[in-house]
């Protein structure tokens, strides 16, 4: 950017997580009201031209992700349609949004910001911390600064994950490590864009931006659960879970999408719920890869209960997905279809047959 150009502006949302947390009496991270304002106060780095120009508004209730809730997610995406359109007498609008997040629950989070929000005119990346701000081995500093950087950067408009070195689509994203400072994977589709010395953007995997009005979609209290197979799982339990108000399951399956197929039980609980409407959408277990219920037998008995595919879906943006969807009202077999087509680059369409 040259200096004759207007600084960009990004606002910063604080929702929470560890960046801006500070140790309670017990001696365990906790988030503090005001704590990161004054730990930026000592970061003078964010007065340097180079960097856009930084509001930072903090939420009410600062939260540990584990404590988010689709509620949330629905606080955060109005919040970030507001910086976005800006307001008559208030600050102007801004060209791209940083969440500060915990990790924990982010990668839901940035799936459900990615389906929410349509017409993004600019960028929203979703960063955090594995340690605080405040800690002197803290890997925050880097993740604020590149997050800025990136948010400000024209020509792009998603919803992405910054942790650590690669720029990952937030609907593609999934936490991996509790440790390391490279925390999240994006296993079905390479980063948006590697950050080492320069920052490498893969221009052909980006979305071309909407264009049209920005609008926010509205969550309703629908009942979605998820569900991970796990080996002796019984008709019971399936049954228990998919009790009313249930209107959507994902379906963590085996391997290419595999469920047990010699338990004509649960395989029934799955149908009758599917057509009393029921949407469940099978997910792999598996970190990489996708759904194929035509590769084995085992499951090809889940597509014939009538069980959608989530293709290569991560089981977050599956569960955030349905969702949204859902929330529209739609009836089931509308929402089907939409679960198995690609609406915002959270999954790799079906090669034609
Ligand atoms: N428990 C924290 C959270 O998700 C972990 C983190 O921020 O990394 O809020």
């Amino acid at each position: 950017m040259t200096d004759t150009q207007p600084r960009r502006r990004v606002v910063v949302l604080h929702t929470g997580g560890t960046l801006g947390m500070v140790r309670d009496a017990a001696g365990a991270y906790a988030p503090r009201a005001g704590a990161l304002a004054t730990a930026l106060t000592r970061l003078p780095e964010l007065d340097d031209p180079r960097l856009p120009s930084v509001r930072l508004e903090e939420f009410d209730e600062l939260l540990d992700s584990s404590d988010v809730r689709p509620g949330d997610w629905q606080r955060i995406a109005d919040r970030v349609a507001a910086a976005f359109c800006g307001a008559d007498g208030g600050p102007p609008p801004a060209d791209g949004v940083v969440v500060l997040h915990g990790t924990d629950t982010m990668a839901y989070s940035a799936s459900a910001l990615a389906f929410l929000l349509q017409g993004l005119p600019g960028p929203v990346v979703l960063t955090g911390s594995q340690l605080p701000l405040v800690e002197v081995r803290s890997d925050g500093h880097d993740n604020l600064v590149t997050s800025l950087l990136l948010a400000a950067t024209p020509g792009w408009a998603e919803v992405a994950v910054y942790l650590g070195g690669g720029l990952l689509r937030g609907c593609r994203s999934t936490k991996v490590s509790t440790s390391g400072f490279d925390a999240f994977a994006s296993p079905n589709l390479p980063p948006l864009a590697e950050v080492g010395v320069d920052v490498t953007w893969r221009h052909d995997l980006l979305r071309p931006p909407a264009g049209g009005p920005l609008r926010v979609g509205r969550l309703a209290d629908v009942g979605v659960v998820a569900l991970r197979l796990f080996p002796g799982i019984t008709a019971d339990t399936l049954r228990n879970v998919l009790r009313d108000p249930v209107r959507g399951l994902v379906l963590e399956t085996y391997g290419s999408g595999n469920a047990p197929s010699r338990d004509a039980e649960l395989l029934a609980v799955l149908r009758a719920a599917v057509e009393r409407g029921v949407v469940v959408v099978n997910v792999t277990q598996c970190l990489r890869g996708g759904v194929q219920m035509g590769a084995y037998a085992a499951g090809r008995a889940l597509a014939e209960a009538g069980v959608v595919s989530g293709g290569d879906l991560t089981a977050e943006a599956a569960l955030a997905k349905l969702l949204v969807l859902l929330s529209r009202g739609d009836d089931p077999r509308t929402v089907a279809d939409a679960m198995a087509r690609d609406l915002a680059g959270e999954l790799t369409p079906a090669a034609p047959a």
